[in-house]
C-alpha cells in the first residue's frame, strides 16, 4: 500500500527517494497532469501546471521517467498500479 502511495522525490529531474507524502496520495494519475510536484529537500511543492476551472478534479503523473513511450507508460501503469489509464491522451491512443 505504502509503495502504491509514494512518490519519486527528484533531484534535478532524477528520481533519488520514494517518498510518502499524505496529501500527494490523494491524487490520481494522468499522462496530462495538471499539477508538477517539485521537491525542496525533504518537503514536495504541488503546483498547478495550467488554469484549471473551480471544481475540477487534480491530477499528477505517477510516471518518473519522462523518456518513457506512450506505450511503455500505459504498461508501467498496469504492472505497477492494476489500472488502465483513461486520461484523454490515452483514450485517444487506440490500443496495441
Ligand atoms: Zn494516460
Amino acid at each position: 500500500m505504502l509503495n502504491l502511495n509514494a512518490i519519486s522525490a527528484r533531484q534535478d529531474s532524477k528520481p533519488v527517494a520514494k517518498a510518502f507524502y499524505l496529501m500527494s496520495s490523494y491524487f490520481n494519475h494522468s499522462c496530462l497532469p495538471n499539477l508538477g510536484c517539485d521537491f525542496d529537500g525533504g518537503a514536495i511543492r504541488l503546483t498547478l501546471a495550467e488554469d484549471v476551472p473551480a471544481d475540477s478534479q487534480l491530477f499528477i503523473s505517477y510516471v518518473d521517467n519522462p523518456e518513457m513511450s506512450q506505450s511503455q507508460i500505459k504498461e508501467f501503469l498496469w504492472l505497477h498500479y492494476g489500472f488502465h489509464c483513461q486520461c484523454p491522451l490515452c483514450t485517444a491512443i487506440p490500443s496495441s
